[in-house]
């Protein structure tokens, strides 16, 4: 008890000694103030009133100098050693992990996130930059058998030019990291834009960039409002590539700008992801899979598991299951240990998240537990959620098929396996699935016929460092992120012909 105390002790003195300084945008190598001269304030997530920083109000000529400074160091990052790029990255990774907590502690401030999810993105990111760091050695091509033995033929892989990524707010340390360490692997350089309720701990990662000894220019940082600097980043023509995550509306939007200009794009965007169960031995199992992939980081996750489609026989002792696992979440501040479940990140996602609540009551939905706003503290602090559960859910309605991004869980019922796999795809997106079954031959076939970019057999949607990672449907186009998919983004080919 006295270490949980201890715990406590250290996070919240530490964002009080920490708190309230200004920060700048990182170009070129240096910390400089936006063109605009003007900050915004940040908020403490789980105490709304608690300032925890000014952070930049960029505009369009700061993202010009980030993108020239980008385009300046590319020109020599291109030409240096996959070694020496891959140097930084495993340096990176290093510092990554000899600041876990302090990382942490910024993260779940800016966030919300509990310290232990915030501990595990830090240390995600960490494994991420590192198996980059290897794909710097494993850019390929290749040797082509040729039709005229007079002349060889090669194909030749080389980096893009610089890359815009732009990052959400609810994987602040691991996205922009999943964006960046690729793309200095391939030999890109980036500017890199976070979301703007999450700018502080993507600042601790560009000194931890710097530190790691990259070089000036080859990641710039820009900080601000998408609605000001988004398009003046997308639409400049030295930016050659543009890797987003977020909302799948803004990932439309960012692929017309970017086709006009050919540009390529990596979107990893929204999901409504379906857990499936069929005839499960073990409901116990797979309800704690369901509510850990449901719930974690309070349902804010591309990968939440946000439908449960179930065959009627096991419907009922299902739903039971899962409301007494949904009864042992304990919600609360980011900082107790003992927690398991944060806020919603502000009052924005807390208003979007109830509205769907309410909705799903008009539409005729059975609410069988939570539904209402927490309160914890004393005073009107932070935006809790209770774990929701809707039963009696059909897939007309839009909480059967829109993304909440909030923790809330609806279950369907299937009559047999055909009528799972028709609810499963009854929705725009198409990120993850998870399908519980004791028969193999059934999952294959329900892997072939799903429609999603990620199956999961038998756990939560969780995925791995070195997997690729992304969507079909409206959840995401263009390569994979994550593993050695992201080649096929970040470099672009060229057939050489040879003749000795
Ligand atoms: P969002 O509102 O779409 O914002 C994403 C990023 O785009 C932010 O940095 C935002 O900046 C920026 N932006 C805003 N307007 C822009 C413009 N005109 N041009 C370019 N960029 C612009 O998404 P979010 O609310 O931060 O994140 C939640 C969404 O991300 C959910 O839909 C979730 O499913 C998705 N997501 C997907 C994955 C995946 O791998 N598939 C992973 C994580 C999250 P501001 O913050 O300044 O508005």
């Amino acid at each position: 008890m006295s270490c949980l105390k201890g715990r406590v002790y250290r996070m919240r003195e530490w964002i009080k000694a920490n708190a309230g300084k200004t920060y700048k945008n990182f170009i070129n190598g240096e910390w400089i103030e936006s063109v605009s001269g003007k900050t915004s304030v940040l908020y403490e997530s789980a105490i709304p009133t608690n300032e925890l920083g000014h952070f930049p109000d960029s505009v369009i000529e700061d993202v010009n100098l980030a993108v020239e400074a980008a385009d300046k160091a590319f020109q020599q990052w291109k030409n240096t050693p996959g070694t020496t790029r891959a140097s930084v990255l495993y340096r990176f990774a290093d510092l990554l992990e000899a600041n876990v907590e302090e990382l942490a502690y910024i993260l779940s401030a800016e966030q919300g996130k509990v310290l232990a999810e915030s501990r595990g993105e830090v240390k995600r990111a960490a494994t991420e930059a590192r198996f980059s760091a290897g794909e710097a050695m494993r850019m390929d091509g290749a040797i082509m058998p040729s039709e005229n033995p007079e002349i060889q033929t090669q194909v030749k892989r080389y980096p893009i030019g610089v890359i815009a990524a732009i990052a959400p707010w609810n994987f602040p340390v691991v996205t922009p990291v999943r964006k960046v360490a690729p793309a200095i692997a391939y030999g890109c350089t980036v500017v890199l834009k976070p979301a703007s309720v999450t700018p502080w701990s993507t600042i601790r990662l560009m000194e931890l960039l710097a530190e790691a000894g990259l070089p000036n220019g080859v990641v710039n940082l820009v900080i601000g409002s998408g609605s000001k600097v988004g398009d003046p980043l997308v639409s400049h023509p030295l930016v050659k590539g543009i890797s987003f995550t977020g909302s799948t509306a803004l990932g439309l939007r960012i692929n017309e700008i970017a086709a006009s200009k050919l540009a390529k794009t990596q979107l990893e965007l929204g999901g409504k992801n379906a857990a499936v169960v069929l005839d499960y031995d073990n409901l116990e199992y797979a309800a704690d899979q369901i509510v850990s992939a449901a719930f974690a980081v309070s349902g804010q996750r591309c990968t939440a598991i946000s439908r449960v489609i179930v065959l009627q026989d096991q419907a009922n002792s299902l739903v039971e299951i899962l409301k007494t696992k949904m009864e042992n979440i304990l919600v609360g501040p980011a900082w107790e240990e003992n927690v398991t479940m944060g806020p919603v990140i502000n009052r924005q996602q807390f208003d979007s998240v109830m509205d769907y609540i309410e909705l799903g009551k008009k539409e005729g939905a059975e609410l069988v537990y939570g539904g209402e706003r927490l309160q914890v503290g004393e005073k009107e602090e932070g935006y809790y959620i209770q774990p929701t559960l809707f039963t009696k859910v059909n897939k007309t309605m839009r909480i059967a098929k829109e993304e909440i991004f909030g923790p809330v869980l609806v279950v369907m019922e299937a009559s047999d396996v055909a009528e799972a796999i028709e609810l499963a795809n009854a929705t725009d997106y198409g990120l993850a699935v998870s399908v519980f079954t004791n028969q193999l031959d059934v999952s294959h076939d329900i892997s072939d016929k799903i429609d999603t970019g990620m199956v999961h057999i038998n756990h939560g949607t969780a995925s791995q460092a070195h997997v690729p990672f992304g969507g079909v449907k409206q959840s995401g186009f263009g390569a994979y992120s994550i593993g050695h998919s992201n080649q096929e983004f970040f470099t672009s080919m060229k057939a050489v012909y040879v003749k000795p």
